[in-house]
């Protein structure tokens, strides 16, 4: 059933909270925050099918602090600023943009915000964890250390959410998460948001809501609408040429900021570096990077001063730039679930949004099925035949770009981002592999997602 909410101040959300929205110059609630936010607010469980870019912060944020605001309080004693509310989310650009977002919508209830994730120094997020915070953000490894180290605990928390819960299960934390939630009390409330829909999301939603109501703003597993989407043929060796035409075609000439996803880290590395030899303003993001680098290259690109940004998978989920115009796929996917996530870094908030992919005929056609069958569309493959780029006498002859031999990305729980082999790896004769193909993808056995319901066992509710 449709829900025609068309103003916040039908929620009879606090004045506090009202003054916040307003602030980040929201005028009407998207069709997810119409259905979610009475929901959340009415304390009922709730599994979310929802796109990336639809609003699905603020469909969970806003209410859980609607429900929170009653306990705000300016006592300096930490007992009396418990975690009430714990949002979960699979990467740390994700908790990052998660937290921006809570906290400014938090800005003037009184209640306390913070964020914590692996790959920097524990001790500052243990001292503010001490201090007392109602709204933790977490990513699950560093979350469970924290508690280990009895920097905070969850015997408070009435409001949990799984956030990209899909991507969750895909980097192997189910069994942080169970491990997480067996910490919470059993009366809580529940909350699960997942771009796509798979049979282990259903599984682990029957496990982990109760009588959830399910909200779906868009078709399962479909693309924003607002993306508009082109697939173009060419050959492996033609795809530097390739991207090169793209950036000077229509779709991007004015296009002041471009993401270009890639399979591996060092094909990142390397495109953007050939990049920038064709004066071209690029950089990259990546799994190498440490967390102080990639923030400063993200800055740089919503600042407008890198305007190619290489990235891989890593950064696919907590890119949040204000209509990002153009995305595009150097590599498919070797994981179909990651185009969805990949585009989706387009066309948000209702904004329009242009996302191109090279595919090499062959080489890639099992993967682009998969897409297909995902997104339930069939593209057209249009034949670029690319000219080798013209450059510009000033940038002198250009260096013959040879794409890196490139892996199965698959998951590495522990560095909470897609495992990459090394270069030395690399360089070892390479046995074929079986798991090419989307959600099958897999690492070492070690590694393969554990079944749902075994994790779960001890947490299913009744
Ligand atoms: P999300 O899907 O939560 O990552 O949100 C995507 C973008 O939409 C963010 O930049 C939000 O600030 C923005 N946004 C969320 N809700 C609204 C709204 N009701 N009106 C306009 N922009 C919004």
């Amino acid at each position: 059933m449709s829900v025609k909410i068309q103003s916040f101040a039908a929620f009879g959300l606090d004045d506090s909270i009202m003054r916040a929205i307003d602030e980040m110059g929201y005028e009407k609630p998207t069709p997810i925050q119409a259905q979610a936010i009475p929901q959340v607010i009415a304390g009922g469980d709730v599994m979310g099918a929802a796109q990336t870019g639809t609003g699905k912060t603020a469909g969970f944020g806003l209410p859980l602090l609607q429900r929170l605001v009653p306990t705000a309080n300016t006592s300096m004693s930490p007992a009396r600023h418990p975690v009430r509310a714990l949002v979960l989310t699979p990467t740390r650009e994700l908790a990052d943009q998660v937290h921006d977002n809570i906290r400014d919508y938090a800005k003037y209830t009184g209640l306390r915000t913070a964020v914590v994730y692996g790959g920097v120094d524990i001790k500052p997020q243990a001292e503010t964890l001490r201090r007392g915070v109602e709204v933790l953000i977490a990513t699950p490894g560093r979350l469970l250390d924290h508690i280990e180290s009895r920097n905070t605990n969850l015997s408070q928390v009435q409001v949990v959410v799984l956030d990209e819960a899909d991507r969750m299960l895909d980097m192997g934390f189910l069994p942080d998460i169970s491990r997480i939630l067996k910490l919470l009390p059993q009366s809580r409330q529940s909350l699960m948001f997942s771009a796509t829909f798979s049979p282990e999301i259903k599984a682990l939603a029957g496990n982990f809501l109760r009588s959830p109501k399910l909200i779906e703003v868009a078709r399962e597993n479909s693309t924003a609408r607002t993306i508009t989407q082109k697939v173009y043929e060419v050959h492996d060796s033609e795809k530097m040429d390739a991207l090169l035409s793209l950036l000077d075609d229509d779709d991007c000439e004015d296009a002041k900021q471009i993401l270009v996803f890639v399979n591996s880290k060092i094909t990142c590395r390397r495109l953007a570096r050939a990049l920038e030899k064709e004066g071209i303003k690029a950089d990259s993001i990546h799994g190498d990077k440490n967390q102080e680098e990639r923030t400063k290259t993200l800055e740089a690109f919503k600042h407008e001063e890198v305007r190619v940004l290489v990235a891989t998978d890593v950064a696919a989920r907590g890119l949040d730039i204000a209509e990002l115009p153009v995305v595009i796929n150097f590599d498919v996917p070797f994981n179909a679930e990651d185009y969805v996530h990949r585009i989706g870094r387009t066309g948000r908030a209702g904004a329009k949004g242009v996302a191109l992919m090279l595919v090499t005929a062959g080489a890639d056609d099992k993967n682009v099925s998969a897409i297909e069958h995902l997104i339930k569309e069939k593209f057209h493959r249009i034949r670029l035949d690319v000219m080798p780029h013209r450059r510009s006498p000033a940038r002198g002859p250009r260096k013959t770009y040879t794409p890196p031999p490139v892996s199965p990305v698959s998951s590495d729980p522990f560095f909470n981002q897609p495992y990459e082999p090394s270069e030395e790896a690399l360089s070892r004769p390479q046995t074929p592999s079986k798991s090419l193909s989307s959600s099958k993808s897999s690492a070492t056995p070690a590694k393969r997602k554990a079944p749902v319901a075994a994790l779960l066992g001890g947490l299913i509710r009744k």
